[in-house]
């Protein structure tokens, strides 16, 4: 089974990018990610990643580039993770809350690597320089 995933690559004004860790009860707690999430039938990967941001971190962003795709296969299906830059709209907060995750945390490109991603995430971290 094929699904297909969107995350997205949020920076700070201090170039600082944002990271979610899974909370306990989810797929792959635990697990750092860009946020993101499923896309739904017959949606594109902009309004995926909109709709996706809004309901977990209640922001809502602007998507920019494409930045890479990648792709790993669990038991229970092969995740296409597919990573845009995005914007935030307004003011970036310092503190963000989130439904899905239990750690939302705001880090330096270089201190990604410290961090213990989702299989499908580490190519972009791979990508960033992390
Ligand atoms: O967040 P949600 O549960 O909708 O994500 C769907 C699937 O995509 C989950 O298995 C999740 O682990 C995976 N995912 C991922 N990397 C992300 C976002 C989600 O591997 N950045």
């Amino acid at each position: 089974m094929s699904i297909h995933v969107v995350a997205a690559i949020i920076r700070n004004k201090k170039n600082q990018i944002l990271i979610a860790r899974r909370r306990e009860g989810k797929s792959l707690a635990g697990y750092f990610e860009f946020p993101g999430g499923k896309v739904d039938e017959g949606e594109s990967h902009e309004v995926a990643l909109i709709r996706e941001i809004y309901e977990e971190l209640g922001l809502h962003i602007e998507v920019g580039t494409f930045v890479k795709e990648s792709e790993y296969t669990y038991e229970f299906g092969t995740i296409h993770l597919h990573g845009y830059d995005c914007s935030i709209i307004g003011e970036i907060p310092d503190k963000i809350e989130s439904i899905d995750h239990d750690q939302v945390l705001w880090v330096e490109t270089d201190e990604l690597v410290r961090y213990r991603f989702a299989p499908a995430d580490i190519p972009i971290v791979a990508v960033l320089g992390g």
